[in-house]
């Protein structure tokens, strides 16, 4: 064993899994953005290092989920605006291959998915057998954003934890894991990523002044996200509530949950068509 390789598990040994198991009695704002497990900022340069052996557990787990072309995973990436969700993509995935991946980003539904029931433009991007799916924003928009601006009524967003329930419970009995990120930063955070945005011009794309009027409903926010991580927290579809104002403890506590999820959903390479070793290959 290598030193590297010690100190890799000293890094994850160090890392919370910060998956909800206690769901009724969980309450955001017990949950510190700023938590590092018990890491300390020393260990950033460690925690880049294992990060890059997290990705290559998942790189090769990817590959035999692929072959085995029987289990699928959906990884659902919820964040307030600037929460990271677009990076952490990025930073967790590099290096996969593209053909076994993909990442669908929600958007404001069209006026063809707003003419079906909310779950529908969900339920045609999950992964097929042997795929993963990232969802970068999904079907929680529909309890979070729809809930906070009023986009319908409370008779129509509250019984949909439970349809939720139901739809995650669905993919899980046919073969579809779900694993859930909650993405928590603090709300000074946010002012300082705003700002960043408003100071670099590479970043004036991404500003909208629509974020601060999002912004301006940080509360009825927490509420919601707290309310969709406590009914929705299920054994088929785990909630993590990933500290994410460090980027660098966010990437890790992210790969490592992926990587240890398709460990446990244990994919297999298909039995070799009968007898390979007899096979002579024509000139
Ligand atoms: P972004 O991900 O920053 O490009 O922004 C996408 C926007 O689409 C956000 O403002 C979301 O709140 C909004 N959005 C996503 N899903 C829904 C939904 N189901 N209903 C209403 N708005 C949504
Ligand atoms: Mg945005």
């Amino acid at each position: 064993m290598t030193d590297n390789s010690l100190d890799h598990e000293r890094i994850i040994a160090r890392l919370g899994t910060h998956r909800i198991i206690a769901p009724k009695r969980f309450r955001l704002a017990d949950c510190d953005p700023d938590s590092l497990g018990d890491l300390t900022r020393e260990d950033k340069a460690a925690a880049k290092d294992a990060l890059k052996v997290e990705r290559k557990r998942i790189r090769d787990l990817q590959e035999r989920l692929y072959a085995e072309h029987g289990q699928s995973l959906l990884v659902v990436m919820q964040a307030t605006d600037t929460g990271g969700k677009d990076s952490t993509i990025r930073r967790v995935l590099k290096g996969i291959n593209p053909q076994g991946v993909k990442v669908w980003s929600f958007k404001r539904p069209s006026e063809e998915e707003l003419d079906h029931d909310y779950l529908w433009r969900y339920h045609q991007h999950t992964p097929r057998r042997g795929m993963i799916s990232i969802f970068n924003r999904s079907h929680y928009e529909d309890v979070l954003v729809v809930r906070v601006k009023k986009l319908v009524p409370k008779s129509v967003w509250s019984p949909r934890y439970e349809q939720i329930n139901d739809f995650e419970r669905l993919l899980a009995d046919n073969g579809t894991r779900v694993l859930k990120f909650f993405l928590n930063i603090s709300k000074e955070e946010q002012k300082e990523r705003l700002q960043d945005r408003l100071d670099e011009p590479d970043k004036h794309w991404k500003f909208h002044a629509a974020d601060l009027e999002e912004r301006a409903h940080w509360d009825d926010y927490q509420r919601a996200f707290q309310d969709a991580i406590r009914k929705c927290s299920t054994d088929a579809a785990p909630w993590c509530v990933v500290p994410a104002n460090r980027k660098w403890y966010r990437d890790l506590v992210v790969a490592r949950a992926i990587a240890d999820t398709l460990e446990a959903m244990n994919p297999q390479f298909p039995p070799p068509e009968a007898m390979l070793d007899e096979i002579v290959i024509p000139d």
